[in-house]
């Protein structure tokens, strides 16, 4: 095997493993933030929740609301026709 050869093979194999290592640490990264995601969700006695409307406002009306029964900013299974303290309405 001559030098170039042997220098080419290992430039190659430093850019598969620098490679690994970044698309491992970009993964590491994002399921962290998943994790910090689903932590900082408020309880549902803390947003004051309850399952029912308040007068118009349900959260399916509502910008936070992710169908068919999540929220983005409060913990746990929402009622569509439920209603929280952070209600804010879709334009
Ligand atoms: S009113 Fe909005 S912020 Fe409150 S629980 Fe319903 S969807 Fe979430």
């Amino acid at each position: 095997m001559n030098e170039q050869k042997v220098r080419r093979e290992t430039v190659s194999r430093r850019v598969i493993l620098t490679g690994t290592a970044l698309a491992l640490g970009a993964a590491a990264t994002g399921a962290a933030a998943t994790r910090a995601e689903a932590q900082q969700k408020i309880s549902q006695a803390n947003a004051k929740y309850q399952d029912h409307p308040n007068g118009a406002q349900e959260c399916d009306g509502c910008i936070q609301f992710q169908p068919p029964n999540s929220c983005k900013i409060v913990d746990g299974t929402i009622n569509p026709k439920g209603w929280c303290q952070f209600f804010g309405a879709k334009s």
